[in-house]
């Protein structure tokens, strides 16, 4: 069944003329999946309305940002009620305290916290503090994770077991991206390759520890601990990159989930409370190499901006309070979910693996299983920009990649979670026909 599509059509053609490609962030554009992206005008709880009315089961939350589902009526509330005391400015105010406070709580091996504006001056300035801290040059990253756009991380790496950066992005400098090693993940023997090779001279480790940003790809047993046993050794700092998994895949993140405790901490989306919003933090002893305690600068306009304190906040504290109810209620719904899509799949006979953790997952056309760059690249991505377009012509609005994880919200119900499950069995049966069958 078609939508409607005039108004987000004219929406569109507007924005190209002003913004490059009518986005501000590339992946909104929905090139991937050769689809005509809906201008949204409107969200409340699991759902989005776009301009020309359409109503979609939301599973992509702001990226993951939104896990109470949309205009959540207490973090309204309190973007409101900071809005009329004034937006910004540009001096301390109490609720920079409050948030680092909650977040310290959540993650305690932060002992210091450092409010940015987003995830990528958050990874972004962790580097530069592990630089600072260790006087070290090289970065050892993975394939597949993001973690920004910064320089020295737009790496994605060529092929080879150890690669040295190439830049993933015309205007990096080669002369930057060449401290950027990136090894495939989920690997620990060329990561001591890497650390043998570069004896001393690596100051970072950073990782997703669940990859979200190839599709989601957890990490094998065993993995984590062993990075950290190795950073440990070499004296390297380890750095989680949890701007996606923190606050999402258990309240203390991929750390408190998995009992593996890094160096620096990165932070972002959940903590802003659909406000931008960016944090990175640590142990006192490092935190205090950051200006004005210490050598290393970094700075922020807008950084620790009431508005998006208070979003963060609220929505801290309402995870907080109901910590053990909301984690696994997305747990149980989103493996129903996964599960039930699945087998639909399985039912007619294409070949689908999923992997979940908590409430990020995705769906790979692939057999399975994915468990870094180099398997998740062989995904049928036609089959999945198919299956994408069809659900979002039934209501089911899934992100616009297969290279993106899904979230789903505390806001869902049984009944979205049904709802979806059968629009899946409908689509998998029949508009993928003919399309990547075994
Ligand atoms: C989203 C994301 C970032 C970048 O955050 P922005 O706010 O988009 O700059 C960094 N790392 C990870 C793991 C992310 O998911």
């Amino acid at each position: 069944m078609p939508r409607k599509l005039e108004e987000s059509r004219r929406l569109r053609e507007r924005a190209e003329q002003l913004i490059p490609g009518g986005v501000s962030s590339p992946v909104r554009a929905f090139k991937a999946v050769e689809c005509e992206a809906p201008f949204i005008v409107r969200g409340q709880g699991s759902r989005t309305w776009d301009a020309d009315g359409n109503e979609y089961l939301d599973y992509v939350g702001s990226w993951g940002s939104l896990i109470l589902g949309h205009a959540e009526p207490n973090t309204i509330e309190a973007i409101l009620s900071a809005a009329v005391n004034g937006t910004s400015f540009g001096a301390s105010t109490p609720s920079e305290t409050e948030l680092a406070e909650l977040v310290t709580q959540a993650f305690p091996h932060i002992q210091k916290v450092r409010f940015v504006s987003s995830g990528t001056e958050a990874t972004m300035s962790a580097i530069r503090l592990a630089r600072a801290y260790t006087k070290r040059k090289y970065v050892i990253k993975f394939e597949g994770c993001y973690h920004g756009h910064a320089d020295a991380l737009l790496v994605k790496a060529g092929s080879g077991v150890v690669t040295l950066g190439i830049p993933g992005s015309a205007g990096v400098l080669e002369e930057v991206s060449q401290f950027t090693i990136a090894l495939p993940f989920n690997d620990t023997e060329v990561l001591e390759q890497a650390f043998s090779k570069y004896r001393h001279q690596i100051a970072c480790v950073i990782v997703e520890p669940v990859v979200g940003n190839m599709g989601c790809v957890p990490a094998n047993g065993g993995y984590l601990a062993n990075l950290r046993t190795i950073t440990q050794r070499e004296k390297t700092l380890l750095i989680f990159d949890e701007v996606m998994t923190g606050f999402r895949v258990a309240f203390g993140g991929a750390k408190e989930l998995y009992g593996i405790t890094p160096d620096l901490t990165t932070l972002g989306k959940i903590i802003g409370g659909g406000l931008p919003v960016g944090a990175y933090g640590g142990p006192a002893e490092i935190m205090n190499m950051v200006a004005p305690l210490g050598p290393m600068y970094q700075a922020g306009t807008l950084s620790g901006n009431p508005l998006a304190m208070a979003a963060g906040i609220a929505m801290v504290k309402q995870l907080r309070d109901k910590k053990s109810e909301i984690y696994s209620r997305l747990d149980s719904l989103s493996a129903k979910l996964v599960d039930g899509i699945t087998a639909a799949a399985k039912e007619a006979g294409i070949p689908l693996s999923a992997n979940r953790v908590g409430s990020m997952f995705t769906w790979f056309f692939h057999p399975g299983p994915v468990i870094d760059w180099a398997s998740a690249s062989k995904s049928d991505t036609t089959a999945f920009g198919r299956f994408f377009r069809a659900m979002l012509d039934s209501g089911i609005y899934l992100p616009p990649s297969q290279y993106e994880a899904a979230f789903l919200s505390a806001a869902h119900t049984d009944e979205d979670v049904q709802k979806t499950i059968d629009a899946a069995k409908g689509v998998l049966a029949n508009a993928m026909a003919g399309a990547s069958r075994g």
